[in-house]
């Protein structure tokens, strides 16, 4: 029940008690006026009754005195009675009004019937007195008849007096009784409104009021402090506190939400900052190794529960390789044509998922779990394939994540298609277009770097032998095909053990890093042999075989770089002059040294 209620009712109530124990009051008051009114009666009936038994005894006394003494003053005192005796009869009058029983006015008749009889008979003798018969006075006042008269006046009136009291007493009995009654009831109730108002009191301030709040200023403290942890019980009471409460659930209930929400809402700021961040990394790649390590590092931070690879596709677009991955995916083969993606066929993300009833990849196992593989796009063109699996006993990712894995997956290949475009670029600026060598440029600049090194330099200039006739006897087309043989044979050779430049026209220059001269020469005659000994053939023509000349020089450890190209041309210049097909060390020129002869 609401507490409004119960005050209304304790009010209502309250009131009605209150009027009733008025009402009870007033009653008790009239009872108490009854009774009043009783005992006045009682006293008024009384004082009657004996003023009439001394009125007549007074009289009777006079009017003997006067038969007897003959005094004027006793019969002025006899007359004087009489107008007293008026007086009573006024009274006699009077309490008739005041509705005595049947009995008592009975009482009263006879009490005047004697008293009207003593009258006569003390005026007779009066009169047989005043008339000289003193004996006939005298006899009337003493005799027989006026005793009776006497005693039965008296007997009337103690009857009339005995009765009146009985009646009165009764009154006043009830009144008392009525008066006591309603008194007791007035304060019954006052005191019933008194606990009442005590009770509700106690009941509304202490039970409902007081304790719950009490209880819930605790709990509003800790919530305040955002401690949602703690309990709210279930108020079933339909009261004020009741509504409080539920007003506090749903406060408690709104802050978990709140604090859900800011959790989701940091979490997704920390996955942003971590996109971001990846992106700044990944514009800042300068090889296709840095940015799949950019990768492997930040997508594990973005998506804890995905597992992931990073494929590149080849330049020819038919296979792709592993480059990156983390959290140890275990669902897709390391490296596949790409016909075996469904993503790449249709150039959209694909998620492959039996339980989905969609198509699987032939590039992934036939497990349950969700895989998500977005191809690496950039200016339409595709450069890879990024691979995402959810990971076992993980709630599901992919379907709630896709617009940032496909965020992710964008600026991934943008920035693999910036780092192959960057790449190309290099290329042109560093390669040689037709043989792939590099260029010249990067010749001076090896040579520039080399100058800051402390380690030995072999440079051999190699110059194909009558180039020139090739051209005319089979085209500078077959004449381009012969140079690119010649580079990749030379390329071949050196390895990783230098570096081969195209120094320009049919002329190429060898750097091999902490080679002597004489090692240089050695491994020049290999390669003058290996070029010499390789049949050409162009188109279906067999072209033949080329020979080349080559300068040997050196620049010791610490020894000058900056005329290594001079000498090792002075000694290219020296095995031309001497017969081409031949290898001449600077260390050799004026010497009249040659190396490995051959008869062109
Ligand atoms: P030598 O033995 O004295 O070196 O005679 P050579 O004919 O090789 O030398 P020369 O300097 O007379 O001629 C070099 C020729 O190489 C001239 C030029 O047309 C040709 N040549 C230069 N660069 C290219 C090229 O990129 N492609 C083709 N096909 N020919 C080239
Ligand atoms: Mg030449
Ligand atoms: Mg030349």
């Amino acid at each position: 029940m609401r507490i409004s209620t119960i005050t209304n009712w304790a009010y209502g109530i309250t009131v009605l008690l209150t009027v009733l124990s008025g009402g009870a009051f007033i009653l008790s008051a009239r009872s108490a006026e009854q009774e009043r009114r009783a005992v006045e009666e009682h006293l008024a009936f009384d004082d009657l009754g004996e003023e009439l038994a001394l009125g007549a005894e007074e009289r009777t006394d006079e009017a003997r005195l006067f038969v007897i003494r003959g005094e004027e003053r006793h019969l002025q005192a006899f007359r004087g009675r009489e107008n007293e005796e008026r007086r009573h009869e006024a009274a006699i009058s009077d309490i008739r009004a005041l509705d005595p029983s049947p009995a008592e006015a009975t009482a009263l008749e006879e009490v005047e019937a004697h008293a009207d009889a003593l009258d006569k008979i003390e005026l007779a003798a009066i009169a047989a007195y005043q008339g000289g018969d003193r004996q006939t006075a005298q006899s009337a006042l003493f005799g027989p008849d006026h005793e009776r008269q006497q005693t039965a006046l008296l007997e009337t009136v103690t009857r009339f007096r005995e009765l009146a009291s009985a009646r009165t007493s009764a009154q006043l009995e009830a009144a008392k009784s009525r008066s006591d009654w309603w008194g007791i009831a007035a304060k019954t109730m006052l005191g019933i409104t008194a606990a009442l108002f005590l009770g509700v009191l106690y009941f509304v301030l202490k039970r409902r009021v007081a304790t719950p709040l009490t209880r819930m200023t605790g709990i509003v403290t800790r919530l305040a402090k955002q401690d949602y942890a703690v309990e709210v019980p279930l108020d079933p009471r339909r009261d004020e506190i009741g509504e409080m409460n539920e007003a506090i659930q749903i406060f408690r209930a709104n802050g978990i939400e709140r604090d859900r929400l800011d959790a989701e809402r940091r979490l997704d700021q920390q996955t942003k900052d971590f996109i971001l961040q990846m992106m700044h990394r990944l514009q800042a790649c300068q090889a296709q190794s840095e940015l799949a390590e950019v990768v492997a590092r930040f997508a594990p931070q973005i998506f804890p529960n995905l597992a992931g690879h990073l494929y590149v596709l080849n330049e020819s677009h038919t296979s792709l390789a592993l480059v990156g991955t983390w959290l140890d995916p275990h669902h897709s083969t390391l490296s596949f044509e790409s016909s075996a993606c469904w993503a790449l066929r249709r150039g959209r993300p694909h998620i492959s998922n039996r339980g989905h009833s969609d198509v699987v990849c032939q590039h992934l196992d036939e497990s349950e779990t969700a895989r998500l593989c977005v191809p690496l796009t950039a200016q339409g063109d595709t450069v890879g394939l990024l691979y995402f699996e959810e990971r076992e006993g993980d709630a599901p990712t992919i379907e709630g994540s896709r617009l940032y894995l496909e965020l992710i997956a964008e600026n991934i290949g943008l920035a693999l298609a910036n780092l192959k475009l960057r790449e190309r670029l290099t290329n042109l600026a560093l390669r040689d277009a037709l043989t792939g060598l590099l260029n010249r440029r990067c010749l001076d600049e090896a040579l520039n770097r080399h100058g800051r090194e402390d380690t030995a330099l072999a440079c051999l200039m190699i110059d194909i032998d009558h180039f020139k006739r090739f051209n005319d006897t089979f085209g500078h087309d077959a004449g381009d095909v012969v140079m690119q043989y010649v580079a990749q044979i030379m390329v071949d050779a050196v390895d990783t053990r230098g570096a081969v430049y195209r120094f320009g026209g049919e002329e190429f220059t060898v750097l091999l890093p902490g080679l002597s001269e004489a090692a240089a020469t050695e491994f020049a005659e290999h390669l003058r042999e290996r070029i010499g000994t390789t049949p050409l053939s162009h188109r279906g023509r067999i072209l033949g075989t080329v020979s080349v000349s080559i300068g040997v020089a050196e620049a010791p450890q610490g020894g000058p770089v900056l005329t290594l190209l001079t000498r090792a041309d002075a000694a290219l210049l020296e095995a031309k002059a001497g017969g081409r097909n031949r290898t001449v060390s600077s260390s050799g020129i004026g010497e009249g040294v040659r190396v490995g002869i051959v008869a062109s």
